[in-house]
């Protein structure tokens, strides 16, 4: 497994390979859990080498503190990546991408930002576009690999290769969850033992609201699930929707020939942690 800091450096290797080498590319923040590997596990399956790139990028980070404390496993990572036949790994520095002007560009991704996390972490999908668009300008990937986790995020890549005509298939990965059902993150090490004891009743009222919007209306189901959090004495709802699963705007009358999904941001103390679930 080879590893590079310097974008030339990892280019040069690009470069260098064999004409029709098919590049799987798994971009992430590191901190990496069993639910990066499964798409790394994928990405390997279905390319001749796989790139993964670690790294915290500042211009997502709507609050200082949120990024101050990312947890760092540098170590660990570059173990765990070995172990799953990783080729290269691109682990630059701040400065390396951005120079000297840590900004995000402006994107439009037709309305799919003001949606749910774009209204709670401002210039959030700025600073994904940004980080996304130029890693793929650097490794240009012919596959790259993004968790359902991340929902908003997946459909806001696809967006921006389609708008912007990036020539790399954007690949869409189940969510890996822990046995108790709670979504893997690299935010869960940082919950208390109490909130990580908690932290599964998030996908436990996503499943029972499922079966909700079989009889209840979008509405109906939202109040339930906010009275749900209301009684619970760890855990603070932010957000509760059910939007169309291609335009992320929220549902109004359900419609049987479309598909919807519930989108749902909860607080345990200060660690934020989202998740969400096709109905
Ligand atoms: P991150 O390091 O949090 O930026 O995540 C890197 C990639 O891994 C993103 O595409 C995430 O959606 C994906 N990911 C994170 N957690 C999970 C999970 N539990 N299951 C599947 N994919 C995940």
């Amino acid at each position: 497994m080879l590893v590079f800091a310097k974008i030339k450096s990892v280019q040069q290797k690009i470069n260098s390979l064999n004409k029709g080498t098919k590049i799987g590319f798994v971009p992430t923040m590191g901190a990496l859990h069993r639910g990066h590997l499964s798409l790394i596990e994928k990405a390997k399956i279905e390319n001749n080498i796989v790139v993964v790139s670690i790294f915290v990028n500042p211009t997502q980070f709507d609050k200082e503190e949120d990024l101050i404390n990312y947890p760092k496993t540098i170590d660990k990572d570059l173990s765990l990546l070995k172990s799953v036949g990783c080729n290269i790994v691109f682990v630059p520095t701040a400065k390396e991408i951005y120079a000297d002007n840590i900004k995000s560009q402006q994107f439009d991704f037709d309305g799919l930002e003001h949606q749910m996390e774009g209204k709670f972490r401002k210039g959030h999908f700025d600073g994904v576009g940004t980080i996304v668009k130029r890693l793929f300008e650097i490794v240009t990937p012919d596959n790259s690999y993004f968790g359902e986790k991340d929902f908003q995020q997946l459909q806001i890549i696809k967006k921006m290769v389609q708008k912007n005509q990036i020539p790399v298939n954007i690949i869409g990965c189940d969510i890996f969850r822990e046995e108790d059902g709670l979504a893997m993150s690299s935010r869960n090490s940082r919950l208390t033992y109490e909130q990580r004891k908690a932290a599964p009743f998030i996908y436990k009222t996503l499943k029972q609201a499922k079966i909700e919007f079989g009889i209840k209306n979008a509405l109906e189901v939202t109040e339930w699930v906010k009275n749900e959090f209301e009684k619970h004495p760890l855990l603070e709802l932010e957000y509760f929707e059910i939007a169309n699963e291609e335009t992320l705007q929220p549902i109004e009358n359900k419609k049987t020939s479309q598909k919807y999904r519930a989108f749902i941001a909860v607080f345990a103390g200060k660690i934020r942690l989202i998740d969400n679930i096709s109905l």
